[in-house]
């Protein structure tokens, strides 16, 4: 009971410290606190002025005083008498020299993380300027992580091939000519050795992957992966796994075995999405999301770059996710590597430019989640692997393979962290239900507290 109740005071004192940092810390930033807008990006029309002397005086006021900030749109620059500036996108996204990016990283410091982003909005945070995408980025991820903390996590496919899907990206599709030959599940003594091997070398989360559409009428493997999750939980490590669409019950099971994430990207826009799987939807990819949270598994989920579609369609994936009616604990940004036999062999290599835009764009609108740097990696010199981290990255898989792709080298890995001064970041279990659950339990304590008090 002393152990739970001092775990309750830790807790309180971190929800503490991260309510101050999320949402009383702009009371210190802004003297009109009070009177911010509920959103950075108003675009109710508003009593403006076009004097550029009055906006020009009402931009010195707010970088002196930190007035509130309000974005307008794709309105016309302008300023309100009540010292309100405004920032606007119009044909030109940037002028009065505040990006989007900016804008919404100040919202981002001073308020609770947005949920209700229009796509317009994204869209302008997501075509700032490169560099201001990378220091409001940077910024963002220092005010609500470790900035020198990255999570290292190990993906071991635990079935391989022959999966019933026609996912474009993938090797491991039955429909597609690429080596990778359908495999039976794992055994227990294999998968429970390699993440022994995976913490040993720093891991501090363990993903398990397998190649299937579902997990419906698996019962015998699904029960196997029951205790894969419990033992390796019971090693201290965080545990995800990707098995395919999941049912209400199972996500439960694995809940109850101890499942810290559970893994379902969404790959791309709503709008593209058809383009690169036709064997099942957007919209059972969100029910299997809304199963994993329902059961109080925290949601590992993001998307693959460079597989032919628009910049709007990396906005799209982005804005899903950020609109969630929680956001995504973890959210990977993956390049495609292209695989000889798939039917997107033939697509470009994704330039790190546009791995920093993603990565800075999800930095922002979700600023507490974990950015992971994923698959893609591999092609990555260390210097653009640092600008990857510099805008909002905090994890890395290691490990020799991602699944059935290549991997970075394990050794390259460490001197990487030497060279850019980072430290492996120690595994969270207060995610998903357990983190609300501490937060209520630290809330009643308060408010005993300050009964007693009375
Ligand atoms: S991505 Fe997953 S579901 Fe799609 S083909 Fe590959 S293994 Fe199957």
């Amino acid at each position: 009971m002393a152990l739970q109740r001092l775990g309750a005071h830790i807790w309180r004192q971190k929800a503490a410290r991260e309510r101050l940092a999320g949402v009383l810390r702009p009371a210190f930033l802004a003297p009109s606190f009070g009177a911010f807008p509920s959103a950075p990006f108003e675009n109710a029309a508003r009593d403006t002025q076009s004097d550029s002397t009055k906006l020009a005086q009402a931009q010195v006021q707010a970088t002196t005083t930190r007035a509130p900030l309000v974005y307008t749109g794709f309105s016309t620059a302008n300023a309100d008498p009540r010292g309100t500036t405004t920032t606007s996108r119009a044909s030109a996204p940037h002028v009065e020299g505040r990006s989007a990016v900016s804008v919404a990283a100040e919202y981002a410091l001073r308020n609770a993380p947005r949920k209700d982003w229009s796509k317009a909005e994204i869209q302008a945070i997501f075509d700032s300027p490169l560099m201001d995408l990378l220091f409001h980025g940077a910024e963002v991820h220092r005010h609500f992580h470790r900035f020198r903390e990255v999570q290292q996590c190990t993906l071991l496919s635990i079935k391989t091939g022959g999966c019933s899907e026609d996912c474009s990206y993938c090797p491991q599709s039955s429909r597609y000519t690429t080596g990778v030959k359908a495999e039976k599940l794992m055994a227990e003594d294999t998968v429970i050795a390699a993440a022994r091997r995976a913490k040993e070398a720093g891991s501090t989360r363990f993903c398990m992957g397998a190649a299937w559409r579902d997990t419906i009428g698996r019962k015998t493997n699904f029960n196997q992966i029951l205790t894969y999750v419990k033992e390796i939980r019971g090693m201290g490590m965080e545990v995800c796994c990707t098995l395919g669409m999941i049912e209400e019950a199972q996500a439960r099971q694995l809940r109850e075995a101890g499942l810290t994430a559970y893994n379902h990207n969404l790959d791309t826009s709503r709008e593209f999405y058809p383009s690169i799987i036709t064997t099942r939807s957007y919209d059972d990819r969100l029910q299997t999301l809304k199963y994993v949270r329902d059961a109080g598994i925290s949601v590992c989920s993001g998307g693959i770059i460079g597989m032919g579609e628009a910049a709007e369609d990396r906005v799209g994936l982005i804005h899903t996710l950020a609109t969630l009616p929680e956001h995504p604990e973890s959210v990977p940004i993956n390049a495609l590597l292209a695989v000889p036999g798939t039917p997107l062999q033939d697509q470009k290599p994704v330039e790190v430019w546009e791995m920093i835009r993603m990565i800075a764009t999800a930095r922002v609108t979700m600023p507490t989640a974990m950015v992971r740097l994923s698959a893609g990696r591999v092609k990555f010199s260390l210097p653009e692997q640092a600008l990857c981290f510099m805008a909002g990255a905090n994890s890395i898989f290691t490990g020799e393979k991602l699944l059935t792709t290549p991997n970075n080298d394990y050794d390259q890995d460490q001197q990487m962290f030497k060279t850019l001064g980072l430290v492996p970041k120690p595994p969270n279990f207060m995610q998903g239900a357990d983190r609300e659950a501490a937060e209520l339990s630290g809330q009643q304590e308060e408010e005993q507290v300050a009964a007693a008090a009375m």
